[in-house]
């Protein structure tokens, strides 16, 4: 892929961005919630959560009402597996790396955005090309070419600095074959353009934690200032299979939490919606913070929750979103059940 004249983003009429894995969109990952539009900005929220926060924690100046936040889509130019994304959650640039152009994913989520229905551009995973595109991408950003695209016209120099590398695309991470190579790419990557201050994140379901290749890249990811970012939706197995809608055991799941928790600090990113009109009832929500409180209490970390909701339309239309202000109250019981920080993107 050749730069093209005038800047090597900006030239393609690049616009697009991410989603998938809470962060899909047809085209991202979306029901992974990475950047989601909404109404308030994520310094209120969290403000709110009382939560001090080291420097690097602290909420970054990301607006939610920026195009480039509001914008998911993993379609990047010409780049296959890798996109921008200015993410409230990553408190600035993120760059997603597509391990799953297949789409492949063991959750079938209700409120998941990516688009099945459209045959996937590819589904073989080459590495070699997705290193060359990180390459690419993050030079990039870092000599500004980034910056003059129209997409981050609002951004300016936020994506002059790369916050993250994160796994995040159009399914589920943990079930590509070969997760180690993928991380050891990303850390080569990460290493050779001296970001030492960018972390690498995984946003996963959780379900592919105790695999042994997972844990063999989760190692790499300690090693390279890595991050868990992993899903958790509900308290009780009738309500995750109604959410999530998969065959993996809930409690697989939690024991996946656990152990990886015992591990590293890891971050649980939850979407509160409505079904068929009713919210998580009172019952599910204590249900769901006494498997928080259960982590803790079994030796597992948990250095924040992240509550979002839905960002779009959904292919279930009775799958909605909550408002602010219920994600808001929503988090505010998670805070006084748990005694965790909960950060809130609505
Ligand atoms: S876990 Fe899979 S089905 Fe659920 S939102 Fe993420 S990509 Fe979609």
């Amino acid at each position: 892929m050749k730069p093209a004249p005038g800047g090597l983003l900006a030239s393609h009429g690049l616009g697009g961005q991410m989603s998938g894995c809470v962060r899909g969109t047809r085209g991202l990952k979306s029901g992974c919630p990475r950047s989601l539009p909404g109404v308030d900005c994520l310094s209120t929220s969290v403000e709110s959560a009382g939560s001090s926060g080291t420097p690097e924690d602290r909420p970054g100046p990301v607006q939610n009402h920026w195009q480039s936040v509001r914008d998911h889509s993993r379609v990047f130019g010409e780049f296959t597996y890798v996109y921008p994304v200015v993410s409230r959650r990553s408190r600035g640039l993120s760059i997603g790396v597509n391990l799953n152009p297949d789409k492949a994913c063991n959750f079938d989520c209700v409120y998941c955005e990516v688009d099945r229905k459209t045959p996937p551009a590819t589904r073989v995973l080459d590495l070699l090309k997705a290193r060359a595109e990180l390459c690419r991408l993050v030079d990039g950003a870092l000599a500004g070419e980034l910056a003059r695209d129209p997409k981050f016209a609002e951004t300016g120099d936020l994506t002059r600095h790369i916050r993250d590398i994160a796994f995040s695309g159009d399914g589920e991470p943990t079930m590509v074959h070969n997760f180690p190579e993928c991380v050891r790419m990303v850390a080569d990557v990460r290493r050779s353009r001296r970001l030492d201050d960018a972390k690498i994140v995984l946003i996963t379901d959780a379900a592919g934690l105790d695999k042994a290749s997972v844990k063999e890249g989760l190692a790499l990811m300690d090693a390279n200032h890595g991050e868990v970012w992993a899903k958790l939706d509900a308290g009780t197995e009738g309500y995750y299979r109604a959410v999530n809608r998969t065959s993996v055991s809930f409690q697989r799941v939690l024991a996946n939490l656990l152990s990886t928790a015992r591990e590293r600090p890891i971050i649980i990113q939850t979407l509160f919606l409505r079904m068929n009109g009713e919210r998580m009832s009172p019952g599910e929500l204590e249900a769901y913070c006494g498997r928080l409180r259960a982590i803790m209490d079994g030796g597992g970390r948990i250095k924040e929750v992240h509550a979002y909701t839905i960002a779009r339309p959904t292919p279930e239309a009775w799958a909605t979103r909550l408002t602010p202000g219920e994600l808001e109250e929503t988090a505010a019981g998670v805070r006084a059940r748990t005694g965790l920080a909960v950060s809130c993107f609505p």
